[in-house]
């Protein structure tokens, strides 16, 4: 039987070329969302792949939502936590609020997938996760203090988990993506991004078709030995 993967954020960006990369493997997938109705309707109406919404900083709905997926779709065995937003500033513009939502969805929504999906995979002895991290949160960048923190929380926070799924087949991967073309990014002033481009050695910005293959990898039985890694996927930009 196939195994069901769910993909947070999975309709549309890096998230919705994760879904499409699983589903061409043969996994079952659901795709997550929070907010946009029509579009994750319109991606499950064009693709065929199942959609579910909750908010993943919600530690319940969380819980409650991979239930429902088990039950309609068959025990999770594969985790993506893509789910992620900016809310930028310098710090002296920063409100709690913009700390404190990036960190509850970003570095929370790992820890609430893991709480709702880790111990069946641990039980079942087979399971992968791989969390979205950032480039940003390696190396940090000016105005989005909230945003890599969560990030590098996230890389830490693999590596912790890994050790403890290690013996029971569960592996715990990231991906760090660099400046991917997605709407996140397209929100970056031009000038900004102009400046960024021409740091990159590969002289543009990725695809997020390039960050799915590389999930596409982690979650494969071709890659049981790989875990606690962060896979750097960014044009050369940041050599960790
Ligand atoms: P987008 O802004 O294009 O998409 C974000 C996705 O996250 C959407 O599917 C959105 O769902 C979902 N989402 C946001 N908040 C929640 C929530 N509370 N619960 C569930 N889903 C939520 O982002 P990208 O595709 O660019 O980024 C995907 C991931 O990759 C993020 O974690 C991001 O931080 C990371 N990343 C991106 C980079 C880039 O250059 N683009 C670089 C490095 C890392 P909905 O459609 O319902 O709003």
């Amino acid at each position: 039987m196939a195994r069901v993967a769910i993909v947070t954020g999975g309709t549309r960006g890096i998230g919705e070329a994760i879904s499409l990369a699983l589903k061409e493997q043969g996994r079952t997938v659901v795709a997550n969302y929070c907010g946009n109705d029509e579009r994750a309707k319109a991606f499950s109406d064009r693709t065929g792949i199942a959609i579910a919404k909750w908010d993943v900083g919600d530690h319940e709905a969380c819980l409650t939502g991979c239930v429902k997926a088990a039950q309609d779709h068959g025990e999770i065995d594969i985790v993506v936590n893509n789910a992620g937003i900016t809310r930028d500033g310098t710090l002296h513009r920063m409100s709690w609020d913009d700390w404190n939502e990036v960190m509850r969805v970003n570095l929370g929504g790992c820890f609430n997938m893991a709480k709702a999906c880790f111990p069946g995979m641990r039980e079942r002895k087979w399971g992968r996760i791989v969390n979205i991290g950032s480039i940003n949160g390696q190396a940090g960048q000016y105005g989005q203090v909230n945003y890599a923190a969560a990030k590098s929380g996230i890389h830490g926070f693999t590596k912790a988990l890994a050790q403890e799924g290690a013996k029971y087949g569960v592996t715990v991967n990231a991906i760090a993506p660099g400046y991917i073309d997605t709407d996140m990014v397209a929100a970056v002033p031009e000038p900004v991004l102009e400046k960024i481009v021409a740091k990159i050695p590969v002289g543009r910005l990725g695809h997020a078709e390039e960050i799915a293959r590389g999930v596409a990898f982690l979650t494969s039985d071709d890659a049981e030995f790989v875990t606690g890694s962060t896979m750097s996927i960014n044009g050369g930009q940041h050599m960790y």
